[in-house]
């Protein structure tokens, strides 16, 4: 499968020039830059390869609720891809019944969504069933719908690696990686070729030993996406090396 590489900008950078700068040095195949809100215009007119992506969405259709961005409104502005469930989101006070609602209303809005799951704590047993209840809970409803693979992307993003400087190990993130594409063929989802990324402290340096395990489809890139050297770095080792763009 293809891999994929999404650079989650989180509430970054202050400005909106600084923002176009890093658009442009991102703007590379393969890969989805998702700014802030605020910054989404003009990333995506600075984007010739790369597509847009948006870290968040309202969980229900346009209508009057203060402050909320629908999910036609991104797909109008040329958002292909809206981050669900982040695990900074989730530390906000977003339940799995609201990512659930966010799935649906991007989806049936034509949007490709990004759900992130992962579990705060190790051990793996436990990690396990965490992961399996998030994907039952937030994926409820999905062969109703006859939601295709293509649309959904999984970011495995254990809660402790991320922005810690620790990531997880290649191998056990390969392990989960593995389970999760088990859980979604499984017959009450019947999802067989959907792309399961790994994010969490990923960087230039440990990249490649993500990359080379061919279940990991590519990666969430969150501190590191802030540094359009360091990110390059990180494309040439899933693309040059391991994936074909
Ligand atoms: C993220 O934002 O989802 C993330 C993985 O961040 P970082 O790469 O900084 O750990």
């Amino acid at each position: 499968m293809n891999k994929l590489l999404i650079a989650n900008w989180k509430m970054n950078p202050e400005t909106l020039r600084e923002a176009v700068r890093l658009a442009r040095a991102e703007d590379l195949s393969g890969v989805v830059v998702a700014p802030p809100f605020v910054y989404l215009e003009s990333a995506g007119k600075a984007l010739r390869n790369a597509h847009l992506g948006a870290q968040d969405v309202s969980l229900s259709e346009p209508r009057a609720v203060t402050g909320e961005i629908s999910p036609v409104m991104l797909k109008n502005l040329g958002v292909k891809f809206v981050i669900v469930g982040h695990s900074e989101r989730r530390a906000l006070g977003e339940t799995d019944e609201m990512i659930n609602k966010k799935v649906i209303a991007a989806l049936k809005a034509g949007l490709k969504v990004v759900l992130c799951v992962g579990e705060p704590s190790r051990p793996m047993t436990r990690t396990k069933n965490y992961v399996k209840n998030q994907l039952e809970k937030d994926l409820a409803g999905l062969l109703k719908l006859k939601a295709k693979s293509s649309k959904l992307i999984i970011a495995y993003e254990p809660v402790w690696a991320i922005g810690t400087g620790t990531p997880d190990n290649p191998k056990t993130a390969a392990e989960m990686i593995s389970y999760i594409k088990k859980l979604l063929k499984a017959k009450s989802l019947k999802l067989k070729a959907v792309k399961v990324l790994y994010g969490g402290s990923v960087t230039a340096k440990n990249s490649a030993g993500f990359f080379k395990r061919p279940e990991i489809d590519g990666a969430l890139v969150g501190g590191a996406s802030l540094n359009a050297k360091e990110f390059r770095k990180i494309w040439g080792n899933c693309f040059i090396k391991y994936g074909r763009v």
